[in-house]
């Protein structure tokens, strides 16, 4: 692995958030928002610019068509037609007319004619006291941001959707919408310039079992399309013209690898039990209705965590009951009769619909996200009720709340569950009367009120994604403190004790299914505190399994106590990586 930069090479170093090694062309995604060129252009050259102006529209109408038709196909003429009035606005003339005197009166480019035009349209239309109209905002500003695309040629979503070659991506920032876009046919791997482990977009990197590295601070800027790359999820290196010894290197590691993934096969079919003979649930979190495969292949004992927001993102409208309730049945029936754990949905944060109206928050960590929005979108909520209800007659369906911060909240969402089940009963759809209801521990005043909670759910799942940002202060997207965001940290330890133990003195089993369950150095750590379930990244679950089954849980337990005494998160983190790699050694030899 290269350490220093050989002859001719450039190398960049991040934070490494998905495992594996590609090599191939870069392709350089345009930057935010932020970067609408502005400058003064010549009288002579003015014509041109209302042209691109004109092209862009052009453009941009035959994407809407598209979009309208695919919608059409989809989910029929009724929310197609609301595609009609994204069309009546690039044939706004007021569009055209202001646009073009702004070029020819202000001498300047196209870019910055429109993007000052479309700030002045959405400003106006916001103050004007009228609902309809102000509804009418969220149209218009998806309109001008592919108006603005087209002017840009930027590579957004759509450009996502149409590559043809394989490369390797690089942007300044992804957002989850677009890499659940990604085709792995054609994308080798990718890397940004912002974000961290636990950001949404690298949880899906690991879920599509891309290669992939964040927090590479302005790599972006001084790389250029069409460079030949080498990227190393392991390490977080990224190597631009990769010398022969590079590749040489990194050839040999492929190699180690093949042959441990091939003792990894062995075990799949084998349960995850520890040499002193303890059973350990594993599971596998997933984001799609088609990574059901992948659970059956990985070896997991199903589904500790169905992310059910990729059903709801890019896309125009929202899911129907209907088609939910196929997404959440095909993964129940093809697992059965394994457990599948669908989380309701946890929109915020980092993950958000564009048609939806959801007004911009300063800490949308903080803010309308999960439980909280569904509780008071009950239209939205009980589409997705009724769908799990309807799935849980198909195949062993649970579900879980995310975001819980106390135990009114899960009065209220029981409240509406009962709800519909009393609508499904009367129209004689069939459910899972027991349907089993837990609750996710991830939010301080939860861990440490978990006794309250646990009297009123069946199990808890602790994700430590969010326990470990909202108990250490540390937004999990910000790569300039992703170094302070620390899984041992003596506070989080003690949290997740609290609510094993909470879960445990009122009967009810406790799982953890944030991405420190599919971090084998921490996996002593958390058994040792007596978590029951893990549940990670079906890429990692034989990697999980092939430690457990090295492991004693004396061992961990004594760990655990012992780290619980600790002062330091640091020492705490080396005493569980020293058991781990003793015990298997060869999980970490990459
Ligand atoms: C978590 O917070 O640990 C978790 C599993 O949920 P998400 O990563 O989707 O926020
Ligand atoms: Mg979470």
């Amino acid at each position: 692995m290269p350490e220093h930069a050989k002859a001719g090479e450039q190398t960049f170093k991040g934070i490494p958030v998905s495992p594996g090694v590609c090599r191939g062309r870069i392709l350089v995604l345009d930057k935010k928002e932020s970067s609408i060129p502005k400058y003064d252009v010549a009288e002579e050259d003015l014509p041109e610019q209302a042209q691109r102006l004109e092209k862009a529209l052009i453009e941009t109408r035959r994407e809407i068509i598209e979009v309208q038709r695919q919608v059409n196909e989809g989910v029929g003429a009724e929310n197609a037609s609301i595609f009609d009035a994204h069309l009546l606005v690039l044939e706004d003339p007021i569009l055209i007319d202001e646009v073009t005197r702004l070029i020819a009166s202000r001498k300047i480019n196209v870019e910055w004619a429109f993007h000052e035009f479309a700030e002045k349209y959405v400003a106006t239309l916001s103050r004007i006291d009228d609902e309809y109209l102000r509804e009418r905002v969220s149209d218009i500003r998806d309109v001008t941001e592919r108006i603005m695309n087209n002017l840009l040629g930027r590579s957004d979503a759509g450009a996502l959707r149409k590559l043809h070659e394989p490369c390797i991506i690089i942007a300044e920032e992804l957002v989850p919408s677009q890499t659940a876009l990604f085709d792995k046919k054609f994308v080798l791997g990718f890397a940004t310039d912002s974000g961290s482990k636990t950001s949404h977009t690298a949880i899906m990197a690991r879920s599509l079992q891309i290669p992939a590295i964040v927090g590479l601070k302005t790599a972006s800027q001084q790389l250029k399309s069409g460079d030949y790359a080498l990227l190393d999820g392991y390490t977080g290196h990224l190597v631009i013209n990769p010398t022969e010894q590079t590749l040489f290197e990194y050839g040999q590691l492929a190699r180690r690898q093949v042959t441990f993934h091939e003792k990894l096969r062995d075990i799949l079919e084998q349960p995850a039990v520890t040499l002193d003979g303890v059973r350990v649930v594993l599971s596998a979190n997933i984001e799609q209705p088609g990574d059901a495969a992948a659970v059956k292949n990985c070896g997991a004992e199903g589904v500790g965590l169905f992310r059910t927001e990729y059903l709801f993102i890019n896309r125009g409208i929202l899911p129907t009951e209907d088609e939910q309730y196929a997404a959440y049945q095909q993964v129940a029936a093809a697992l059965k009769p394994q457990p599948v754990i669908i989380r309701t949905l946890d929109l915020g944060g980092d993950k958000f619909l564009s048609h939806l109206q959801v007004p911009n928050e300063m800490n949308p960590f903080l803010g309308w996200r999960a439980i909280r929005f569904c509780l008071q979108e009950t239209q939205i909520f009980r589409a997705q009720l009724r769908a799990i209800l309807r799935a849980s007659a198909e195949g062993n369906v649970k579900m879980m709340y995310p975001m819980i911060s106390c135990a009114a909240e899960v009065d209220q969402a029981n409240a509406l569950v009962e709800e519909y089940k009393t609508e499904l009963r009367k129209e004689g759809i069939p459910f899972d009367e027991n349907i089993e209801i837990g609750a996710m521990i991830e939010i301080p005043s939860a861990a440490i009120a978990a006794d309250t909670l646990a009297k009123k759910v069946k199990f808890f799942s602790i994700g430590t994604n969010d326990l470990i940002q909202y108990s250490l202060a540390i937004d999990r997207l910000n790569e300039r403190i992703a170094h302070l965001y620390e899984p041992t940290h003596p506070a989080v330890l003690r949290l997740i004790k609290m609510t094993v133990d909470a879960a445990h003195k009122h009967g009810i089993w406790c799982g953890v299914c944030g991405e420190m369950a599919g971090d084998p150095e921490l996996i002593p750590l958390l058994l040792g505190l007596g978590v029951d379930e893990l549940s990670a990244t079906p890429a990692i679950v034989p990697q999980i399994k092939f430690l457990i089954r090295r492991l004693k849980l004396q061992e961990a337990k004594a760990l655990a106590e012992t780290a619980l005494q600790t002062d330091s998160g640091l020492e705490i983190l080396v005493s569980s990586q020293t058991l781990a790699r003793n015990i298997a050694p060869s999980l970490f030899e990459k």
